[in-house]
């Protein structure tokens, strides 16, 4: 069987961070959550019977803050995926949790409904940064978080850090790393804050009353993350993730590898079929449709399949938007995203996907490849190419050498 995996989107959270452009709402009411985990349902039960011939053998419940919502929601939403897809038996099945929202009762749920995973998201463990950032939580509600969590069973546990944000030197943040590294979670992604429109550091730096690291200080910021988590043990196998060997994300490895996933709920995307899709971003329209379902089946399942994409068999539904990657966008993408991988991008496999070596659709970048691997900062070895450390100082320059792939009709 094929495998998949399953991503669920929980658009809401308590309050918006400053830095924060994803699709969450803080002002819904309470039984607007309600009405859209049994949306959830519907959607899950209509994709379900689409998804026969796979095996779905991760699940990540994102968001949004996922803790929001009642943790016998979640229970009920990951028995759906149960009831509905073929589960492999050890799937990862993944929830982000938010430190101010988690009680040792939700998780004591969470773990016996089959959650085997929790990402915490904290991003800085000093309070003036928590503070700055729009957090809701202190540095001690994560803790308290993370030992509630230990004691409820949960022994794969990721902590979301940021670095670069404001208030915090480069002295918090290396303390932020150990007291991190002395918890001994599992893995540990590491991001440096980017300024997206739309947010309140946005308009903040638009008024120039935010002030942001420079590119060298952000630099140092990075590589003291890679050797710190690396000294203690940690596989530093993504740009912005680490983790103890055999705890790598499963889902996450997903975006990375060009492997199939479904996206459920408000304006999650999907990719099957070579195909990319993604439902409304709307909640009015997302909820109209599919309470018009019901929760007890699909009544409208046999003419929505009539609509559903030839090759990958998702169906479209009106609102969604589908994207149809040509073969130069699958190329690019598959570079794009196994660069971020510091293992590289296995050439035998894009030869695999793709029919043809790499070097075949760049015939111009031979000699640049060779100027990179001279200088340091590209390796290839073992039939896999990637970049160093210090090429991933420079990735996005070298990921957009690979943007207009050679391809011949
Ligand atoms: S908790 Fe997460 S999703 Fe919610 S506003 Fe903050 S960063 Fe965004």
């Amino acid at each position: 069987m094929k495998k998949l995996g399953i991503y669920i989107h929980i658009p809401f959270c308590v309050r918006k961070c400053k830095y924060c452009d994803f699709l969450s709402f803080d002002s819904l009411k309470e039984d607007v959550k309600g009405r859209y985990v049994n949306a959830l349902f519907s959607e899950i039960k209509m994709q379900g019977k689409r998804f026969q011939g796979y095996e779905a053998d991760t699940i990540f419940i994102g968001g949004g803050t996922p803790t929001v919502v009642q943790a016998e929601y979640i229970a009920e939403i990951v028995e759906c995926v149960k009831e509905n897809f073929h589960l492999a038996e050890a799937a990862e099945i993944t929830i982000e949790a938010n430190p101010g929202t988690v009680t040792p009762e939700m998780l004591e749920i969470y773990r016996k409904s089959g959650v085997n995973r929790l990402s915490i998201g904290v991003q800085s463990l000093d309070d003036k940064v928590l503070s700055a950032l729009g957090r809701i939580h202190t540095a001690e509600e994560f803790r308290n978080t993370y030992f509630a969590a230990r004691h409820a069973g949960f022994n794969n546990i990721n902590i979301d850090l940021m670095f670069a944000v404001p208030l915090q030197t480069e002295e918090i943040w290396e303390k932020t790393l150990k007291e991190a590294i002395r918890l001994k979670p599992e893995h540990i992604s590491f991001y440096s804050l980017q300024l997206e429109e739309g947010t309140e550091f946005y308009r903040m730096y638009k008024e120039g009353r935010l002030t942001l690291a420079d590119d060298d200080t952000d630099r140092r910021m990075y590589h003291t993350a890679v050797k710190m988590l690396k000294e203690a043990g940690y596989h530093h196998y993504e740009i912005s993730n680490a983790a103890k060997p055999g705890f790598e994300s499963r889902h996450n490895m997903k975006y990375w590898q060009f492997d199939e996933y479904i996206g459920l709920g408000l304006g999650a995307s999907s990719f099957t079929g070579g195909k990319r899709f993604a439902n409304t971003s709307i909640m009015d329209e997302y909820l109209a449709f599919y309470e018009g379902m019901g929760t007890g089946g699909c009544p409208n399942f046999d003419v929505l399949c009539k609509n559903a994409d030839p090759v990958s068999g998702q169906i479209i539904l009106p609102q969604d938007t589908v994207e149809k990657n040509t073969e130069a966008d699958s190329i690019f993408e598959y570079i794009f995203t196994g660069l971020r991988l510091t293992s590289g991008i296995d050439l035998a496999r894009f030869k695999s996907i793709f029919g043809k070596n790499l070097q075949d659709y760049y015939p111009d970048k031979a000699a640049y490849i060779k100027q990179m691997i001279a200088s340091g900062f590209m390796f290839c070895e073992s039939g896999f190419l990637g970049l160093t450390l210090s090429g991933i100082d420079i990735s996005n320059g070298i990921m957009s050498e690979f943007s207009e792939p050679y391809i011949t009709d």
